[in-house]
């Protein structure tokens, strides 16, 4: 009896665990078609002077609509692409897409994009982003990459030296979800820098934290000893926005100011600010809110 019981509870375990990995490989393999078949395309999210509703820049984010699987969140399909030797790839993809756009709208702001520490830490990175800035006539002020730190110490000295050579082209640098395990104080040490993004998981409960606005002052403060500019991120209510306005935080980005969409959203909101109200009602009806 118990014998069988332990047979059987064997392959209960099997069969769900086949089912992982075939789901991991189908998914594996759809990522490979999308790549191939053109099947990604880029949303971009405004980075907004608290202070004027200002547009300061954008951020684009890759997305994945699969014929079969539906919407994909880059959340998991870029830890995917990275263990399935794909990154390389499709970060060459969003970036060539990214400067692509960023030409075309003829935009005096920033483009960032997020790249994976693997590809930073690959030797031919710089010559790749030079190349690609290059082919759209851009120049290296008009990019901005965003990295979070999920290297090894031998790679991120590596993904240093990169980073440095890329800075020297004018190219920003940006700490992505800085408060978080992903993003640490000692990477503040190691990386060349100029600005610093704080997770959103910091602000969650600013308008009514007293501890959280202490710690995000606190890192506001030293993002500016740094020389660094500080970007927050995840800012949904306008609770959030007053206390940042208050404590001197230039940069914001989040739904209140505009959720992710297609390059098409934000053609005809390029020039001038953005009114920050509006922006709330045309992200809830135009933007990429089935994600969340
Ligand atoms: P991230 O770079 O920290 O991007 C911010 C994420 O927060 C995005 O999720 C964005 O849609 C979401 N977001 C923005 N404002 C708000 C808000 O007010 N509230 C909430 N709850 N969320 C907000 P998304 O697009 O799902 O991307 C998730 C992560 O996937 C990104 O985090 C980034 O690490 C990675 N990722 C996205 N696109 C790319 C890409 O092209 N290349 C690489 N390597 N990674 C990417
Ligand atoms: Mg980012
Ligand atoms: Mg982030
Ligand atoms: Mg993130």
């Amino acid at each position: 009896q118990a014998r069988r019981e332990g047979k059987n509870g064997v392959q209960v375990f099997r069969s769900s665990l086949d089912v992982a990995v075939h789901g991991q490989l189908h998914l594996e393999t759809r990522l490979r078609l999308a790549l191939q078949q053109g099947g990604l395309h880029l949303h971009y999210q405004p980075q907004v002077d608290v202070r004027t509703g200002q547009l300061l820049g954008f951020e684009a984010l890759v997305r994945w609509t699969d014929t079969q699987l539906g919407l994909v969140s880059p959340a998991r399909f870029i830890p995917l692409a990275e263990e399935a030797g794909l990154i390389g790839e499709l970060g060459a993809w969003v970036l060539n897409e990214a400067c692509r756009q960023a030409a075309a709208w003829g935009l005096r702001v920033p483009i960032a994009v997020n790249v994976s520490a693997l590809e930073v830490a690959q030797e031919d990175f710089t010559q790749q982003v030079h190349a690609t800035l290059r082919r759209h006539g851009l120049d290296g002020g008009q990019l901005k990459l965003e990295v979070t730190e999920r290297l090894t110490v031998q790679d991120l000295q590596r993904a240093a030296r990169q980073l440095a050579q890329l800075q020297a082209l004018g190219v920003q640098l940006s700490l992505d979800d800085f408060g978080t395990g992903q993003s640490s104080v000692s990477t503040l040490l190691q990386l060349p820098l100029n600005e610093l993004k704080l997770d959103r998981s910091l602000i969650t409960g600013l308008a009514e934290s007293p501890i959280e606005q202490r710690v995000v002052s606190a890192l506001i403060s030293l993002g500016r000893s740094l020389n660094l500019s500080v970007v927050v991120e995840g800012v949904e209510t306008p609770g959030q926005l007053q206390v940042l306005r208050d404590l001197g935080c230039g940069v914001v980005q989040g739904y209140l100011t505009g959720r992710p969409g297609p390059a098409s959203m934000w053609t005809p909101h390029l020039n001038g600010p953005l009114p920050l109200q509006t922006s709330v009602d045309r992200a809830a009806r135009d933007g990429d809110a089935q994600l969340h």
